[in-house]
């Protein structure tokens, strides 16, 4: 019974406090500023050069620079964010959230979207040939 009083105040006071979990994932999710989430690609900068595909530890970014396409399988990136740095035109960056779960791991890709090809500049017009002088007019003998 003495033990039980013990407990009473620890008792009452959690039955009227906040509880400290969070209804995840009724409610989302607040990351901290510097959490790694996940990798964002922005392909209207990225040049498929491929040095994150090659500088990746995990081996999870695919470039496949004939098609355009720039894929990435996250259940097997680390969030190391070492493709952010080598990146020469800065189209990487770490941002909150993370991958879901899920039975399967699948890879997902971006394809960049194909800028036509500018129309070749026009020839200059070729200058207008030079205007033959007049044939001397031919003097009158009679
Ligand atoms: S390193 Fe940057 S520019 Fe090169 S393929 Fe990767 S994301 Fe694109
Ligand atoms: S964050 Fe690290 S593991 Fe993930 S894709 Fe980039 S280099 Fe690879």
């Amino acid at each position: 019974m003495a033990q039980l009083m013990n407990f009473a105040p620890v008792v009452l006071k959690n039955l009227f406090s906040k509880p400290v979990t969070k209804n995840y994932p009724a409610e989302p999710a607040v990351y901290p500023e510097r959490s790694r989430g996940h990798v964002e690609i922005d392909l209207d900068t990225c040049i498929m050069c491929g040095l994150c595909m090659r500088s990746c530890p995990s081996g999870s970014i695919k470039v496949d620079r004939p098609n355009a396409t720039w894929t990435i399988n996250r259940f097997d990136c680390v969030q190391c964010g070492y493709c952010t740095t080598v990146c020469p035109k800065k189209s990487l960056s770490i941002n909150p959230g993370y991958q879901e779960p899920g039975e399967e791991k699948f890879e997902a890709s971006y394809v960049k979207p194909q800028t036509e090809a500018p129309a070749p500049a026009a020839k200059p017009a070729a200058p207008a040939p030079a205007a033959k002088p007049a044939a001397a007019p031919q003097a009158d003998n009679q």
